[in-house]
């Protein structure tokens, strides 16, 4: 029986990963890995390493996550070290709580090896520091993916008034909805926002705007993508460092 190891992968720029992850994926008998994970990272494996393939897109999933939990525990079986590898941080908004469950309620060895999560790594390379001192005290992140069929919102609208920054991640289709809902609350229809997509990447887009202006300004922008709402953004005029705009 092996070991799996539920490894972030980090944001997509391949310098992110950490030690830790490298070394696994260096010595991984499987890789079994997502849309998100930037590919480039398999080629560090080692030669004869199986690659398999389970990517899912923005909450649409290609493969149901049961029958991921399936594959890896199937895995987990044949070989010695299994690595999972997701985009970002296993277990922010990546299922990887779930998967670490199934694995534990079959006996099965795990271990979380955290990555770079996109919801502050994006931002940085954006230029927006998400606990400027003096402008916010706070960050949320959270899930802007709601099924369409869901009558009531699963999320506590009422509760963002006092928010500094609010990161939303899948949350592109349902932009309208959130910038709405966020003046609807009583933010100021001026109130800074952006949407960064394909965050620390060389393909990175950012696309800053208002609550008001924010949905005319993305559309058909590339995924995946994420939102930060909140004065902080207002700082990527001085620190826009990445695409090299200060
Ligand atoms: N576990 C991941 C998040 C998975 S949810 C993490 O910690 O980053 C998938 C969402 O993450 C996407 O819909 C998008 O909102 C966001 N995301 C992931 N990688 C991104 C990137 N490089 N740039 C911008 N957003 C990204």
């Amino acid at each position: 029986m092996g070991k799996v190891y539920l490894t972030g992968a980090g944001p997509g720029d391949i310098e992110l990963l950490t030690l830790k992850a490298l070394r696994v994926i260096k010595e991984a008998d499987v890789v079994i890995y997502d849309r998100l994970a930037n590919p480039d990272i398999l080629k560090e494996a080692k030669s004869g390493c199986e690659f398999v393939y389970v990517g899912k897109e923005d909450g649409r999933h290609i493969m149901p996550q049961d029958d991921i939990n399936e594959v890896i525990y199937q895995n987990s079986l044949k070989y010695e070290n299994v690595v999972r590898l997701k985009g970002g941080d296993p277990f922010v908004f990546g299922r990887g709580g779930e998967e670490a469950l199934y694995l534990h309620e079959r006996g099965i060895r795990f271990e979380v090896i955290p990555g770079i999560t996109s919801s502050i790594s994006a931002p940085a390379y954006a230029g927006i520091p998400v606990t400027h001192r003096g402008v916010a005290v706070s960050f949320r992140v959270v899930t802007g993916h709601e099924s369409p069929h869901k009558k009531e919102s699963q999320i506590p609208w009422e509760t963002f008034k006092t928010d500094d920054t609010i990161v939303f991640l899948m949350g592109l289709h349902n932009l309208p909805k959130i910038s709405r809902k966020l003046i609807q609350i009583g933010k100021s229809e001026d109130y800074p926002c952006a949407v960064i997509s394909k965050g620390t990447t060389k393909d990175q887009i950012v696309v800053v705007g208002t609550l008001k202006d924010i949905v005319e300004k993305t559309k058909d922008l590339p995924t995946p993508a994420l939102i930060v709402v909140g004065k902080v953004v207002e700082l990527r005029k001085q620190l826009d460092w990445f695409e090299g705009n200060v």
